[in-house]
């Protein structure tokens, strides 16, 4: 596993790097936007830790430019506190996960062994359950060819669904992936999101079979139980 740490700040950058050798990645850093940028371009990376303000170009950019030159390497960005607007445009951006400073290394540990387990070739490709498709690199989703518009949230979460398609879900495993470290969210949260995205997916498609399956006392599963 091979990463590159975006980040103008040397102490952030050099300790991200040396926690992460210990754990046996190789880590380049870049200093500057263009740095990165360049890096990523030229070279193979596993994935990209990016932090948003730096010199130079900055990391929505990167990270925008990257996807429009169909480079899927999974990127993690970094966010300042409380920028809630920052989070929705990185993954608007294609960013796949973010993470908010300050955040302790193993909280960094986590989110990259979570993206390096997804496999390269399923990012910027179209996850399907039956008449269902999500394209993770366009951000389009469609049902029965009509398409449907997500907010943000929405989209992670039915990713995230489907990427487990069959399977039960709790609603932990759900705030864990979807929602990551932000504090205030409620179990409550899941359930209003999931009957958001019921009433797009589900609910206009009246003679389709419903997708979204809530499994009493455990959670929720997407599509049939068929693994
Ligand atoms: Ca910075």
């Amino acid at each position: 596993m091979r990463i590159l740490v975006v980040e103008d700040e040397h102490l952030i950058a050099n300790s991200i790097k040396k926690g992460l050798e210990q754990e046996h990645y190789a880590v380049d850093i870049a200093f500057s936007g263009d740095d990165g940028f360049d890096l990523a371009c030229g070279e193979e990376y596993d994935l990209l830790i990016l932090d948003l303000m730096l010199p130079g170009m900055d990391g929505l950019t990167i990270c925008r430019e990257l996807r429009q030159k169909q480079i899927h390497t999974p990127v993690l960005i970094l966010t300042a506190k409380g920028q809630i607007e920052d989070k929705v445009s990185g993954l608007d951006a294609g960013a796949d996960d973010y993470l908010t400073k300050p955040f302790s290394f193993e909280e960094l540990l986590a989110r990259v062994r979570a993206l390096s387990r997804r496999p390269q070739n399923m990012l910027g490709t179209v996850l399907a359950a039956e008449d269902l498709k999500l394209d993770t690199g366009s951000f389009r989703v469609e049902r029965n060819g009509r398409n449907i518009s997500l907010s943000a949230r929405e989209f992670s979460l039915l990713e995230f669904l489907l990427r487990h398609a069959g399977k039960i879900l709790s609603k932990d495993q759900i705030i864990n992936h979807v929602w990551n470290y932000d504090a205030d969210i409620l179990p409550n949260t899941v359930e209003v999101y999931i009957r958001n995205l019921r009433r797009k997916i589900d609910l206009p498609f009246k003679g389709q079979k419903p997708l979204i399956h809530t499994v009493r006392g455990f959670g929720y599963r997407l599509g049939e139980n068929y693994v």
